[in-house]
This record gives C-alpha cells, structure tokens and sequence, in this order.
C-alpha cells in the first residue's frame, strides 16, 4: 500500500462471459456497496458485448466498470475495433491498454500501448497500463530492465495519477497459480515508483502501481499489503463474485 493513496482492486474477465454472467456483476455491484467502499475502489472489466448492461447494472453502485483494450484512432475504417469514444459512450471509465495477451496476440508495442493510452485520456477513461516481463526475460535477470523500457515506452509524457494506473503483470504468473516472492514484488514495486517519481515528479507518488498474476482470496491480503502496491488487476477469480469480493474484502483487514 502507499499512503494516500486509494486501492483500486480490479477485474479483467477477458475473452469470458455472455449475458449470464450479467448476474457476477449484480452479485459484485452489490457487494461492493458498504462501507469499505469509502475507502477502496472496484472495478469490474467484462467482455465489450456486456459493457453497456454492466454499467447501467451498476448504476447506483461503487462499482466501477471499464473495457479490456481500445484502438488509439477516435474513428474509422478498423474492423472489429472499438474506440475510445464508444467505451465512454457506454459510460465506462476505464481501459486495460497493453495487457500482456494484447501484446503477445495482437504484436502491440510499447508505442502503439502508448498511443491507445492518449486515446483513453481523450475520451475521459482512466488508462491501466500493463507491463511485466516473460519466463525467460526473468531467468536472464532483466526484469527491471524490461520494467524501465516498457513504463518508458507506454506510458505517455501527459500522464497523472488521475488519468493512469499502472499494473504489473509478471507474464510468467498470468493464469498459473504462480506468484513472485513477496520481496520481488516489494522490489518491482519499488523500482517502478522510483521510475515514475524521477520522470513526473512527486506528481507520481500517488500514481496507482497494481499487482496481477494469480491473485487469489488467499493471498490477496499478503499481496495487497506490500509497500507501492495499490491494489490488484484479477483475471480468473475476478469471474465469480464471491472471489472477487473476497479479494476486495482483504481490504477490511489492511485498511483497519
Ligand atoms: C490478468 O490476466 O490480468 C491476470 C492477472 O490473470 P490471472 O489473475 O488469472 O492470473
């Protein structure tokens, strides 16, 4: 945790879910409604087919509701994109832009993760910029290196704390059950808050730096309680509420 600064706990249901899972985000919006909700923020990132319905579910909740990816252009000829504009338009106020599925599946770059992250500051979404460094780069002891080089590549000049998150995602613990040491995850989030301050100042001291790979209601607590770790980005247990809340509910214990 940093002082100051307010959790954000996150999910990203990805390529998962049609109108039946509609009732995860009901069960998460309610949830999410009590008085933790002063002090930690939730977010729930379905499928673009649900974004519209999740957020009128939610409505008259503290849930929050954002998209998985956008295209950097506000409008034009790329089939199958969604824009900026229209997640906003749905009245999402976030995108994940550089998840590392994005990045491997679709071959984006830092500067085009970038590019989509301008575009959400454009349209009024909060960015959540991931970045993390594979297996092998890990082996080879270059996990800061790739750290530095990524925050330096997508994360554009204009970002702030209000308009960025950044979340680290080593690829190696996406969807394994895996998870760093708690010392290395001190240390990346040491290291990225270093970074962040000597690019944009004391500004970047409240700059949401999340945890995402393989959190789980079991670990979520030791996780979330690490120096610079501001909250969570969940894929798998973010599907079923009871997780989810039970993640988020790890904040009643670190915010007492
Ligand atoms: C993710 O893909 O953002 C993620 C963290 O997945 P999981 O929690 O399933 O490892």
């Amino acid at each position: 945790m940093t002082p100051d600064v307010r959790p954000l706990v996150a999910g990203n249901w990805k390529m998962n879910g049609t109108r039946a899972a509609l009732d995860q985000i009901k069960a998460i919006a309610e949830g999410v409604d009590g008085p933790l909700a002063e002090k930690v923020d939730a977010l729930i990132c379905p499928p673009a087919t649900l974004l519209y319905v999740a957020t009128a579910l939610s409505t008259d909740s503290a849930l929050m509701i954002g998209a998985q990816d956008c295209h950097q252009d506000q409008s034009g000829a790329h089939t199958g994109d969604l824009s900026a504009e229209m997640i906003a338009d749905c009245f999402a106020t976030y995108v994940i832009v550089g998840h590392s599925e994005r990045r491997s599946d679709h071959a984006e770059t830092d500067h085009l993760v970038r590019a989509k992250a301008e575009a959400a500051y454009a349209a009024d979404l909060t960015a959540i910029i991931c970045i993390g460094e594979t297996a092998d780069e890990r082996k080879s002891g270059q996990t800061l290196e790739i750290l530095k080089r990524q925050l330096a590549g997508s994360v554009p000049d204009s970002a702030n704390a209000e308009t960025t998150v950044i979340a680290y995602e080593p690829v190696w613990a996406i969807g394994t059950g895996l998870t760093p040491t708690v010392d290395d995850v001190e240390k990346a989030h040491a290291f990225m808050r270093a970074e962040l301050v000597a690019r944009f100042g004391d500004a970047a001291k409240t700059m949401r730096i999340l945890y995402g790979g393989s959190v789980k209601p079991g670990n979520a607590r030791e996780l979330m309680g690490i120096a610079n770790v501001d909250g969570a980005l969940i894929g798998g247990a973010s599907l079923k509420a009871s997780d989810f809340l039970a993640i988020y509910g790890a904040y009643e214990v670190l915010t007492a």
